[in-house]
């Protein structure tokens, strides 16, 4: 019936519910049956919400008999990162901590996407909460990339990556604390978006560092990507940190062809670059200064820092909001007569390694001595990195940098190594330290056919600008 499910679009789903060639039922039977068929190698869903999925299909089907207007994503599967709340369903954050707690609530966004009339069909895998770059601090296993079993798919969003890359479905949400929908997107050849802080409620999203954390939108293709942002972004009254921006021309001037001012930072990244990425960057450089963009070199004096800056802070952030979880509100307790070895048992057996160290550093960046020489100096820094984007963004319209250093790693190949997998973020954390929006755009493959990145950063709010240049590159790929 639906036999080209794994390649579909938003709009082909849309176009084929209206025309009545299946229904929402039969779509999400098509959807149900991909993950069981791919999630048993790939591990990249940790729940599947067949059930609920089902329930909602149907609803649709029934709308769209009584001729009501069934919604903007209506009938749409969509997979969502677990550490974002779905009411009644496991909210795991990849973590033994929290590996039998039930959300009593739904975050805003899954609240906007039931509204919107998408079909939730899981929840995917990630790295124990949100804190990895390659899925395999997951206490459920690591996610396989679909290009290759023996490569990681990225993290920590790496489950929702992988989901869409291998077609369960063709939308999905992560979140983006320091590149963790771009850097899995670009190891999967997906499209990936992390927001302005502040353009999509954070409310049900399980915090990390909360100065940085936005949830982001992941699709194969990049109307996609825009419908599903357009639906999820917005005020909440739920988080104060959450603004208002109109973005209702998103999907109307996705296709206007605009010349843009673009900045590269040379300096900043040659250095680190692996050299067959570098030459595909060249590839992406040429092919839009060909496009009539104009491209000009662009100095961050900052940005080397970004990385030290970054892990000082979200670290110090992580440390503080993972303090919630104590044995005694709610997730793991393992249980003991005096309350204060029920915090420390539950707490080291609840956690993984990385979460622990990440846990031990914050305090220790945070505490009496060490707060001014870390925690305040990194603050200061992160101002003048936010003051470099703000001077660049004068002349400009885009920053172009890679996604990532390399393409997709070996599973085993930096888990041992936590420096080295830190330093693989040098392209994603200025981001979320400016608070800036930014896309991966996959762009090229390695020699063995894995897939590689782009990366766009525009001024805060300008999402706009940043689909548009995905879909002029998109359309210079013949798509
Ligand atoms: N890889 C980064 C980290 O480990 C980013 C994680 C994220 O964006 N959630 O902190």
């Amino acid at each position: 019936m639906i036999n080209d499910y794994g390649q579909t679009t938003v709009k082909d789903i849309t176009d084929g519910l209206q025309k009545k060639r299946f229904s929402a039922v039969e779509l999400c039977h098509a959807a149900l049956s991909t993950v069981e068929q791919k999630n048993r190698n790939l591990n990249a869903l940790i729940t599947a919400t067949g059930k609920l999925a089902v329930e909602q299909a149907e609803q649709i089907d029934k709308k769209i008999s009584l001729g009501e207007n069934p919604g903007f994503l209506a009938g749409i599967p969509v997979i969502i990162k677990d550490n974002i709340c779905l009411s009644g369903y496991p909210t795991t954050c990849a973590s033994k901590m929290l590996a039998n707690f039930i959300s009593p609530y739904n975050a805003t966004c899954v609240e906007k996407l039931i509204n919107a009339g998408a079909v939730i069909i899981g929840k995917a895998n990630m790295d124990e909460f949100a804190m990895g770059s390659s899925n395999e601090t997951s206490y459920l296993g690591p996610v396989k990339n679909p290009y290759g079993d023996e490569y990681v798919p990225g993290g920590s969003s790496g489950g929702s990556a992988a989901a869409v890359a291998a077609g369960m479905a063709p939308i999905a949400l992560g979140s983006d604390t320091g590149g963790s929908v771009r850097q899995p997107a670009a190891f999967c050849g997906v499209y990936g978006l992390k927001p302005t802080y502040g353009a999509v409620s954070r409310y049900g999203l399980v915090a990390f560092a909360s100065s940085m954390d936005q949830i982001g939108p992941m699709a194969r293709k990049i109307d996609d990507l825009a419908r599903l942002f357009s639906v999820i972004s917005g005020h909440d009254e739920n988080d104060s940190t959450s603004m208002e921006f109109d973005y209702s021309n998103i999907m109307s001037e996705l296709d206007t062809d605009r010349k843009f001012v673009i900045g590269l930072p040379r300096v900043f990244f040659m250095k680190d670059l692996d050299s067959e990425i570098a030459d595909i960057f060249e590839k992406a450089v040429a092919m839009l200064s060909q496009a009539g963009h104009r491209i000009v070199e662009i100095d961050l004096p900052h940005i080397d820092l970004a990385i030290a800056t970054y892990y000082v802070i979200a670290n110090a952030e992580a440390s503080s909001n993972l303090a919630r979880y104590d044995g005694v509100r709610y997730g793991l307790r393992v249980p003991d007569d005096d309350l204060i070895e029920i915090m420390c048992r539950t707490r080291s057996s609840g956690f993984g390694r990385e979460v622990i160290r990440r846990i031990m550093l914050g305090t220790y960046v945070l505490s009496a001595g060490c707060c001014e020489v870390y925690y305040n100096r990194a603050t200061q820094i992160r101002n003048l990195i936010k003051s470099d984007f703000a001077d660049a963004f004068k002349e400009i319209d885009l920053i172009l940098i890679p996604t990532t250093p390399t393409a997709a790693f070996k599973i085993g190949e930096k888990i041992d190594n936590p420096l080295e997998m830190y330093l693989s973020d040098i392209f994603t954390v200025p981001a979320n330290l400016a608070g800036i929006p930014a896309i991966s755009i996959p762009f090229g493959k390695v020699k063995d056919g894995r897939p590689a990145g782009i990366q766009f950063m525009a001024r805060a709010f300008d999402e706009i600008s940043l689909f548009r240049i995905g879909r002029c590159l998109e359309k210079m790929n013949g798509e």
